[in-house]
């Protein structure tokens, strides 16, 4: 599918002229693709407030619809229903290019699928930075770190992946990602930023996307066993989502391409993260042990020094912090009258 967008090519200027004049020398036009999923549509969220046009484009696999229909209707959000697997014509200053599902259920559901939307997505969102000389972001990930041998992981640390096992659709797939990102950085004079996201929770997080904070969340309100896998005792850091948009922003308007840790340090194994539920929710919550899946990795929590140093960027919101506003999302969406939909 070719879209044409309505703005002008080469101007960063807004077009509708309804932006308060304070905020007019902001108002970039920006694509963000993966825009209708969780971190995609906080990061819609705040582009849109602070002045900017947003078109969104998306293919609705783990996306809703309700994640950014708040916004219909204001003549600055665009939303398209497209694959990144396909070309697309656009005139924007900058892509966000997040397009990709993120919970290993739904990445390994239809592996082909997500290595073409890594490889040929990020090659056709590429390909559109370099013909209108946008700005790039890939939202890569901690998962390009495969089953840690460093530990914390730094962005210097080249990774632990198994190149043939049943994450490698998405571990690879990333890598590639980040590879082409670079290349097309070196070869064409792209303006890139990689960003490498750690595991990252909050509202609309996708009720049954299998990841294990929504897992347990979910569990924990339905009054169904919290289920870990193996024994318990794998590590994992949980970043809030709003740190991560502050993130991905500073990233975006700063002068490093990175890569950069995004990621909250504090570092919980599923057990503790279990224990963190349970007080928060219900503490009758029974845990029950699954049998682990394949290839997961033992341990993962970031190195944010650069991040720190480079970005002015750091978390803010801590686990206990942050777990209560994701459950009154769900308690909500579980119980009240605002239903899931597949779209
Ligand atoms: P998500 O599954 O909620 O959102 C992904 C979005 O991309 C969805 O709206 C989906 O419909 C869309 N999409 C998927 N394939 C597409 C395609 N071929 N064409 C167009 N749209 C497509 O996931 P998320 O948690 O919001 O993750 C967003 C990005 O951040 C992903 O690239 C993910 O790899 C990265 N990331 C997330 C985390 C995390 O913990 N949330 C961690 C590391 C990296
Ligand atoms: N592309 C796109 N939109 C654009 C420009 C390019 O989707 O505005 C796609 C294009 O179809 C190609 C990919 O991006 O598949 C890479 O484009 P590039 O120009 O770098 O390479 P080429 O087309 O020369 O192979
Ligand atoms: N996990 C768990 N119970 C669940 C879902 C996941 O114990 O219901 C574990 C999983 O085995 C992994 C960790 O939680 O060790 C994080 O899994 P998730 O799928 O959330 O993200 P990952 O970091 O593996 O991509």
């Amino acid at each position: 599918m070719i879209y044409q967008n309505r703005a002008g090519f080469g101007s960063s200027f807004n077009s509708g002229g309804k932006i308060p004049l304070g905020l007019q020398r902001k108002g970039l036009r920006i694509v963000v693709t993966g825009g209708a999923g969780f971190v995609g549509s906080h990061l819609v969220d705040r582009l849109i407030a602070r002045g900017d046009s947003v078109i969104v484009v998306d293919n609705f696999f783990t996306g809703r619809k309700e994640n950014v229909m708040h916004h219909f209707g204001n003549p600055r959000f665009e939303l398209i229903r497209h694959d990144v697997v396909e070309p697309i014509l656009l005139e924007v200053d900058q892509i966000y290019h997040l397009a990709c599902p993120a919970s290993p259920v739904h990445y390994k559901h239809n592996p082909v699928k997500t290595i073409k939307t890594n490889v040929v997505g990020t090659l056709n969102m590429l390909g559109l930075a370099k013909r209108v000389g946008a700005r790039f972001l890939l939202t890569s990930t901690s998962e390009v770190y495969g089953d840690p041998l460093e530990h914390p992981q730094k962005e210097t640390y080249w990774g632990n992946v198994n190149p043939i096992g049943v994450r490698s659709c998405y571990d690879e797939g990333k890598r590639t990602a980040e590879t082409l990102t670079m290349d097309y950085h070196r070869g064409a004079g792209v303006e890139v930023r990689i960003a490498r996201i750690f595991n990252t929770y909050g509202p609309r997080m996708c009720i049954d996307d299998g990841r294990v904070v929504s897992n347990f969340v979910a569990q924990a309100l339905r009054k169904e066993p919290l289920t870990v896998y193996g024994d318990g005792k794998q590590t994992r850091s949980f970043q809030f989502v709003s740190d991560l948009v502050e993130g991905l922003i500073r990233l975006m308007e700063g002068e490093h391409v990175g890569p950069f840790n995004l990621g909250n340090p504090g570092e919980f194994t599923m057990l503790e993260l279990a224990k963190v539920v349970q007080e928060t929710i219900d503490p009758n919550a029974q845990i029950e042990h699954r049998p682990n899946t394949e290839d997961d990795p033992h341990k993962r929590k970031p190195d944010i020094s650069r991040a720190k140093k480079l970005l002015g960027w750091e978390p803010k919101v801590a686990l206990r912090k942050g777990l209560p506003m994701m459950v009154q999302d769900f308690r909500q969406r579980i119980f009240g009258d605002h239903k899931e939909d597949s779209s």
